[in-house]
């Protein structure tokens, strides 16, 4: 195997993962994050070149794109097929084509947002039964995988503080993908992390999901999104779903999938007060049988099938917050501050701590970002991601 220019840690650019030896165009896969032309976070003041740029409407800017795109965007839908499930297929196919003797690929790993999330019952087996409505937004980790001699996997995080070993959500979607398919190649990968850790944004769980759709390319595998998904319900509930991405109602322990169309586009100001909460202890202290108020979940379909911003924003719902909000008076108060500020709609996503407000004019934008920017240092401004959007994580 020629000797390969090691992909730097922190590298966030092209240039830096294309270097000149080895041509851009062949054997690298680049599905990397924008530089997040409508997507700004807290830290400084909003320039007034970055508001500019972030006042387009989500469909007017395509990320990078790749022969997959191109693949999916140009052949219509058959009738009688929804999109995303034709997109689905299609990407499926793209991946069923792809190049072989690839050496390295960079993944882009989005975050979620729980648009609702409620709990039907504790199961015999321990888990609780799930009914929620996921969607995948405009903020992300860059997985970088390159093969390497050594049969062998190993890792490095942009964050020292996450764990760099088989505890790791990417490393253990490598290991049993290796495993259940005898690979004998080794890899490394880097993770750029950017998605705010123990957060309910499902970080891990994307980055093993990209770990996945990355390593199946990497090692030719041609396995469909659907086997992907299987192996991805062996490392954590969200998991399946981050496979896929999108839009998706999700039932049982999360892994039961069925997907929608694209909520009716806005943004999403997402803000993480200073502290980390643990998933299994929320949903540990959480009483299934007493619980006082289920989202409407049927309503938040309806929302999504008819395009309707308002009760979209109405529907929002998350019985975790019973158990999260009482311990964390922050995020009630974020909560509170994001609707004074104009929010149209304000939710925890997941098991929390992040809070984030839906809002469909740009104004409120900038009103509720800065409301929030030194109450709170984790503070994101995004957009849902489209179906145009997500061809490029196939
Ligand atoms: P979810 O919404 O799926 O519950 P989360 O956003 O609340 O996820 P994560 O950011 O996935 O939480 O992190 C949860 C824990 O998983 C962290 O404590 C971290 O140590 C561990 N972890 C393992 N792999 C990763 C990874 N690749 N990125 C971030 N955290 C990871």
């Amino acid at each position: 195997m020629p000797l390969l220019p090691r992909i730097r840690p922190g590298a966030n650019s092209l240039t830096s993962l294309n270097p000149p030896d080895v041509p851009s165009h062949r054997g690298i896969e680049t599905f990397l994050p924008r530089k997040s032309p409508c997507s700004f976070r807290s830290g400084q003041s909003i320039p007034q070149q970055v508001s500019n740029k972030a006042i387009h409407p989500p469909p007017t800017h395509l990320p990078h794109t790749s022969p997959t795109v191109k693949l999916v965007k140009k052949t219509p839908s058959p009738t009688g097929m929804h999109n995303s499930t034709y997109a689905t297929i299609m990407r499926r196919i793209s991946v069923e084509e792809a190049e072989v003797n690839k050496v390295r690929i960079s993944v882009k790993a989005p975050a979620k947002i729980n648009l609702t999330l409620d709990v039907l019952f504790k199961r015999p087996d321990s888990y609780h039964e799930v009914e929620m409505v996921m969607t995948t937004v405009d903020l992300a980790d860059r997985v970088d995988l390159m093969l390497i001699e050594k049969d062998e996997i190993n890792l490095d995080c942009s964050a020292s503080f996450v764990p760099d070993d088989v505890r790791n959500h990417a490393y253990k979607a490598a290991m049993l993908l290796k495993e259940r398919y005898g690979v004998k190649q080794g890899v490394h990968i880097y993770i750029d992390k950017q998605i705010p850790v123990a957060a309910g944004l499902a970080g891990g769980s994307s980055d093993a999901a990209a770990t996945l759709r990355g390593l199946n390319r990497l090692w030719n595998l041609g396995l469909s999104l659907d086997e992907l998904a299987e192996v991805a319900a062996e490392i954590g509930s969200d998991v399946p779903f981050c496979v896929y991405g999108g839009t998706a109602l999700a039932r049982g322990r999360g892994e039961k999938l069925k997907h929608l169309a694209a909520p009716p586009p806005c943004w999403v100001v997402l803000a993480k007060p200073p502290i980390g909460v643990s998933t299994a202890e929320v949903y540990g202290n959480l009483r299934a049988d007493q619980i006082k108020e289920h989202p409407p979940t049927e309503k938040m379909l309806q929302a999504i099938g008819q395009q309707d911003f308002g009760l979209m924003a109405r529907s929002l719902g998350n019985v975790l917050e019973e158990v999260t909000l009482p311990r964390y008076p922050q995020v009630r108060q974020i909560k509170e501050l994001m609707l004074e500020s104009g929010a149209d709609g304000v939710l925890m996503s997941g098991s929390g701590p992040t809070v984030y407000a839906l809002v469909q004019k740009e104004a409120k934008v900038y009103r509720i970002y800065n409301a929030l920017r030194g109450f709170v240092k984790d503070v994101y401004a995004v957009r849902i991601l489209g179906e145009a959007e997500l061809e490029v994580l196939a």
